[in-house]
């Protein structure tokens, strides 16, 4: 098939940049003869071909591909290199970081379709394609009566998330998502594929379990799973909503709480909507109980007591199926409008500094119009670190397996970009008092719920040294530079 020229090309001819026409049609020449039937390369004003979750600082590209399998993503990797363009592995679209650096000839290669499942007879384990979000891993799972350990919302990547490291309600007793995977298949940085594992390539197996994104394309994994009778295939979980007068008590309850590896509990500050934009303060604990009885249901109870005890005004806990626990969050899935989200990884929660939060919070509403920003929240998560931490600190390159305690995350969400300033210095602000009473030495910031100006010790922490030389010698010219890149 010819080559085929995008109309912003033709019209570059005349915004004098022909030269960076022949560069794009150059790596579409080059990869177009390559693909596999089932994969597409679309071409022009594509940016919402491949949506993201916001679209505060969104790249927009002239170039996605659609690959269908791993000879696919080679080819893109090889073209793109040929050519001269920047490219960019995309899974679920939900990264909200703002250090990307992609222009209009760069290439998305986007993963969604390599959404393959494949679970073993003894539903010990799980191969999972390089694009599956966290809803088809659960669904497939569910079917077969196995657990696996992804993040809590049902649009996340789950190789987005894993390469950061993976929280979950669910890794109590197994440790994040990367202390769950047994190996994958990456494309470099120069087109070649190998397996990693602890075996094969150890260098990169510590490295892109934490780091990943600076490594390679991951097009597929094999995951353990846990299996389960259907009658326990669920779990305890709810929303409790708080009087705001309960903050400081509650925020102290949470901070005391000792999360066994069943636990996991997490917070928010939301609003009622119309007409007044009330704030509202919701806790939603999770317990991996052991089926739909009153046994059960009294023993999940019995693990957050000193929460319940304070006397929410709202208590929605219940027996739900391993495939809807995440339904809760479905609402905090919807892509598209501005996110600005600022993280934070914390050793400890100040009730003083939760309620100025609060307080600000408040303000923020009303002093941007109620509506305009409505959907704007604060979260806090905290989970059972015990199975994480028995691994040890330098298993893998997550550098907080054993230092945030809870994460947090504030987030301005509207539509209006004449908010963006008004939307840094609140979620900014939120940060700052965080970090003021995080009771650690210095920031530490999961790297998936961090904004894009963090140095890189706040994101890796002491293993930058070691990061930057494997970076030299897998990906000297820095092609995975997109994602807190270790080099500029
Ligand atoms: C609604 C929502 C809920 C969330 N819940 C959780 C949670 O419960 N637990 C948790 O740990 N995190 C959670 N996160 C954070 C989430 O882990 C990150 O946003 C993650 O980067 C998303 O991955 P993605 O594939 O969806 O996004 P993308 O933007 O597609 O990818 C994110 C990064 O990973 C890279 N990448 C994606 N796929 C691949 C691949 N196959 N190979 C190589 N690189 C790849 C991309 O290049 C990019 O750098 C949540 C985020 C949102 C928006």
């Amino acid at each position: 098939m010819p080559p085929m020229y995008s109309l912003s090309c033709f019209l570059g001819i005349f915004l004098a940049t022909a030269t960076h026409c022949v560069t794009a049609s150059s790596f579409e020449a080059c990869l177009r003869p390559q693909l596999s039937p089932a994969a597409t390369l679309i071409t022009g004003q594509s940016s919402n071909v491949a949506p993201r979750w916001t679209e505060y600082k969104e790249f927009s590209t002239n170039n996605v591909v659609n690959a269908s399998t791993e000879a696919d993503v080679q080819a893109a990797v090889r073209c793109a290199n040929k050519a001269g363009v920047k490219f960019f592995a995309q899974s679920g679209g939900n990264a909200w970081a703002t250090t990307w650096s992609l222009g209009e000839n760069d290439v998305v290669i986007n993963l969604r379709n390599m959404n393959q499942i494949n679970i073993n007879a003894a539903r010990t384990s799980i191969e999972v394609g390089g694009g599956a979000i966290v809803s088809e891993v659960i669904d497939a799972a569910y079917k077969k009566n196995t657990q696996v350990v992804t993040p809590n919302c049902n649009c996340v990547g789950i190789m987005g998330a894993m390469l950061g490291a993976g929280y979950s309600r669910f890794m109590g007793d197994s440790g994040f998502v990367i202390d769950n995977v047994l190996s994958f298949r990456v494309v470099l940085a120069s087109g070649e594929s190998v397996t990693v594992s602890p075996s094969s390539h150890p260098d990169l197996w510590w490295a892109m379990r934490g780091a990943g994104g600076n490594f390679g394309i991951v097009v597929s994994a094999t995951f353990k799973a846990y299996p389960t009778l259907e009658a326990q295939n669920g779990a305890w979980v709810g929303n409790l909503v708080f009087s705001d007068e309960k903050i400081e008590q509650v925020v102290s309850a949470v901070n005391n709480l000792k999360l066994t590896s069943k636990m996991a509990i997490f917070f928010y500050f939301a609003n009622i909507g119309a007409p007044n934009y009330t704030p509202i303060f919701m806790v939603t604990p999770f317990y991996l109980s052991g089926g739909n009885t009153t046994a059960a249901m009294a023993e999940a109870r019995r693990a957050f007591a000193s929460v319940l005890n304070l006397g929410p005004l709202e208590d929605t806990t219940t027996w739900t199926p391993y495939n809807e626990v995440n339904a809760g969050s479905d609402t905090f899935c919807v892509s598209g409008s501005r996110k600005v989200s600022y993280g934070a990884g914390l050793a400890q929660l100040d009730p003083a500094t939760w309620r100025t939060i609060y307080t600000n919070y408040s303000n923020f509403l009303i002093d941007n119009g109620g509506d305009n920003v409505a959907n704007s929240l604060v979260l806090m998560e905290a989970y059972s670190l015990q199975a994480a931490e028995e691994n040890g600190d330098f298993s893998s390159a997550y550098a907080w397996r054993s230092t945030n305690r809870f994460n947090t995350v504030a987030i301005a969400w509207y539509t209006d970009d004449s908010l963006d300033e008004a939307a840094n210095a609140w979620a900014g602000e939120v940060r700052d008092n965080w970090r003021a009473t995080s009771g650690l030495r210095s920031n530490s910031t999961y790297i998936n719920f961090a904004f894009g100006d963090e140095t890189l010790e706040d994101i890796y922490g002491s293993n930058v040294p070691l990061l930057r030389g494997l970076k030299t010698l897998y990906d000297p010219k820095n092609k995975f530079g997109q994602f807190f890149p270790l080099y500029e």
